[in-house]
């Protein structure tokens, strides 16, 4: 639903610039520019230099309507104003949403790069720790073959709601992959990440999903690593996952910590 309305959004962000132009301006420079906006509108996939580009085309339209001596009629620029007002207020959200994971509601990958720079700049202005976790659901290959592919879409749904009742605020979470997820926690030793991850664990068994009036269990093992300051994401990254691995080896439905392995 949410991807359909994205689709619909994008399609009149392409046509709308073009079609917009005042029609008694067919002939004029003005026309031209529009027809130029859009082009660039039309070669760009980045939705903030979308945005950038109405600015300019707005203010251009805001120029001529205070122009007595241009040729659109005045109730002509006034709607080609609206419109582009509409259109990137429609963007503005648009942007929001591209970080969004539209199953689970959660960022997604690309949320969490500028996620990640926030965090680890403000770790290091504040002189704090920052925790990062690697969650992984355990056997989902085995959830989708035996209740089927929705039953796992599904799970992946619960296993957010119970993520956004356990953690903090200030908490970052992403799904970093398939059935993957990845936390940034501020503030945060290892030993403190890792209880909040066996408080989200027993949260799942306490409230274990539902589906077609069945209780599905459903459990995962988890990685968590400290940044130490400076350290890159690749490489605290790479520290949960080491630990997530040895999760996995000793059996699963557990938590290390990167100085366990
Ligand atoms: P392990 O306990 O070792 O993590 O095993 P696993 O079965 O969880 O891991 P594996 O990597 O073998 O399988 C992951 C499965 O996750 C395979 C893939 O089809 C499924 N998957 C990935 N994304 C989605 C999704 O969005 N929805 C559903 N239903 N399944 C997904
Ligand atoms: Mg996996
Ligand atoms: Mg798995």
């Amino acid at each position: 639903m949410q991807s359909s309305r994205s689709k619909h959004r994008l399609r009149l962000v392409k046509t709308a610039p073009a079609n917009a132009a005042p029609a008694a301006a067919r002939d004029s420079d003005y026309y031209r520019r529009i027809e130029d906006y859009a082009q660039r509108i039309r070669d760009t996939q980045d939705v903030g230099a979308i945005i950038d580009i109405l600015d300019e085309a707005l203010s251009e339209t805001r120029a001529l309507s205070r122009d007595p001596g241009t040729r659109p009629t005045a109730e002509n620029l006034q709607r080609t104003e609206r419109e582009i007002e509409a259109m990137q207020i429609e963007l503005r959200q648009l942007r929001g949403l591209v970080h969004v994971d539209h199953l689970t509601g959660l960022l997604n990958r690309s949320g969490l790069d500028l996620s990640y720079r926030r965090e680890s700049a403000r770790a290091d202005r504040a002189n704090s720790t920052l925790g990062v976790a690697l969650l992984d659901i355990d056997d989902f290959k085995h959830l989708n073959d035996h209740h089927g592919h929705q039953a796992g879409d599904a799970a992946l749904v619960h296993l957010a709601d119970a993520i956004r009742r356990s953690v903090r605020p200030s908490d970052v979470v992403v799904r970093f992959g398939g059935e993957e997820f990845l936390f940034l926690l501020p503030d945060s030793a290892s030993s403190h990440a890792a209880r909040a991850l066996d408080r989200l664990q027993d949260e799942l068994h306490r409230h274990p999903l539902v589906y077609r009036g069945h209780d599905v269990a459903l459990s995962f093992s988890a990685g968590v690593a400290v940044r130490q300051r400076g350290q890159s994401r690749d490489t605290v990254i790479a520290a949960a996952d080491r630990a997530l691995y040895a999760a996995k080896r000793a059996g699963k439905k557990r938590v290390v910590t990167a100085e366990d392995v």
